[in-house]
């Protein structure tokens, strides 16, 4: 199936896709540096040690770049005819970007977690900002990707920028079957264990319930019945680049969280 194909079966994410291709739109057209691949002996003992690699101290990928490109995306989106209150959340996070000579720098350190910043509009500053910093870091979760051994990560958070996963991904054929999670912010794809919640990694390595949807192209939601989270899975190959990207499934949010499910899974479509 292809993404316009879905779109037809789907009509109500029509404007989610709008505004995605918006977006997308708007960081085409910026010149994207990419960041540097790090020298990945200095970083290998953070990364034993859970460390995600935006996060080590031993390794310093240079953010300079990609502060520029967040404020050159959130401009030339602002620059646009938008629909609704998009104009004006727009105009007010260019506006809160550019009153300061160092609100970029702390608006990338928020986007990591790490910096006490409060943006006018954080749904859309997290959208906006993670779509740039995930055009910058390309190079580098590609490089990273075959660089590291995936059985000494097997943990519930990202290991390039250590956010929670948005989706999960089955990939091969029992018994050699194996589960990837997929970041919705910086798009790296990890392996996991194969049954258990990353959420709440209940002790016991209970299986998660299944809740198959026909006709969904092969999604499904997986759910922990210990803290009822659960996590939109993709149980099939060739079609995860746009169905991994979260906002083509966001009917399956709805029908989750109708049945009592929590969203305990990261989401860049909070705006
Ligand atoms: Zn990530
Ligand atoms: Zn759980």
């Amino acid at each position: 199936m292809t993404q316009d194909a879905w779109l037809a079966r789907h009509p109500y994410l029509q404007p989610v896709a709008d505004l995605h291709a918006l977006i997308h739109a708007a960081a085409r057209e910026i010149s994207t540096p990419s960041a540097l691949i790090p020298r990945w002996d200095d970083y290998i003992d953070d990364f034993h040690a859970g460390v995600p690699l935006l996060h080590s101290a031993r390794v310093a990928i240079d953010l300079g770049q990609a502060e520029r490109m967040v404020s050159s995306v959130v401009e030339r989106l602002a620059s646009r005819r938008l629909p609704g209150k998009l104009a004006d959340e727009c105009e007010a996070v260019a506006a809160q970007l550019q009153c300061d000579p160092g609100s970029p720098r702390r608006a990338v350190a928020w986007l990591l977690g790490e910096d006490l910043f409060s943006p006018t509009h954080p749904g859309l500053l997290y959208y906006l900002g993670w779509t740039a910093l995930a055009r910058y870091l390309s190079p580098v979760v590609g490089a990273f990707s075959h660089w590291r051994d995936e059985e000494r990560w097997l943990r519930s958070y990202c290991p390039t920028c250590g956010g929670t996963p948005a989706m999960a991904q089955l990939v091969g054929v029992d018994p050699g079957r194996l589960r990837l999670l997929s970041c919705g912010r910086c798009t790296t794809r990890w392996r996991y264990r194969r049954t258990g919640c990353p959420f709440c990694q209940s002790a016991e390595d209970h299986r998660l319930a299944v809740l198959a949807i026909e006709g969904e192209g092969g999604l499904r939601i997986d759910y922990c019945e210990a803290c009822g989270g659960y996590l939109k899975t993709y149980n099939g190959e060739g079609n995860e680049g746009w169905l991994l990207a979260d906002w083509t499934s966001l009917h399956l949010d709805i029908l989750a969280r109708d049945r009592g499910l929590k969203r305990l899974a990261a989401s860049l479509y909070e705006l």
